[in-house]
């Protein structure tokens, strides 16, 4: 990822010191109906996407969702398809609390038909396919 990927963060209080820039007030994005007919597709592919990483350095690994009574396991993870990002938390208010998101991202979600580019399998076997380039296994 060359370029600064754009930001898909809400919360509770944006204010926070540990919220990225661009976070949005989660109660004014929440519904309480479906907003996409295809939600189930759209969260398939923000848990799909090849890109993940775990990092915790400014909010707790673990906290409870502001709106139900689910725990974040790995709400700080984030996950990145190369344009966007956004945190593990994301994908539970979407699944969950019918989160608006920008629409430009639901529309390049709809446009890859849900599967992202590369997919985490095409990811790892690049990855697994340079390092034997690098470090050719011994014979
Ligand atoms: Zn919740």
């Amino acid at each position: 990822m060359s370029k600064q990927p754009k930001t898909i963060s809400f919360s509770i209080d944006p204010t926070h010191p540990g919220c990225v820039p661009g976070t949005l007030q989660l109660l004014d994005y929440v519904s309480d109906t479906v907003i996409y007919p295809d939600a189930a597709e759209i969260v398939m592919y923000m848990k799909t996407v090849a890109y993940v990483l775990s990092n915790s350095y400014h909010l707790h690994e673990c906290f409870p969702c502001p709106l139900c009574p689910a725990i974040f396991a790995y709400a700080t993870a984030q996950y990145s398809d190369g344009e966007w990002m956004w945190f593990g938390h994301t994908i539970h208010y979407v699944e969950h609390h019918h989160v608006l998101l920008p629409e430009e991202f639901v529309q390049r979600v709809r446009e890859l038909n849900y599967r992202p580019r590369p997919t985490r399998r095409e990811y790892v076997e690049n990855a697994r396919a340079l390092q034997e380039k690098r470090h050719p296994p011994a014979e």
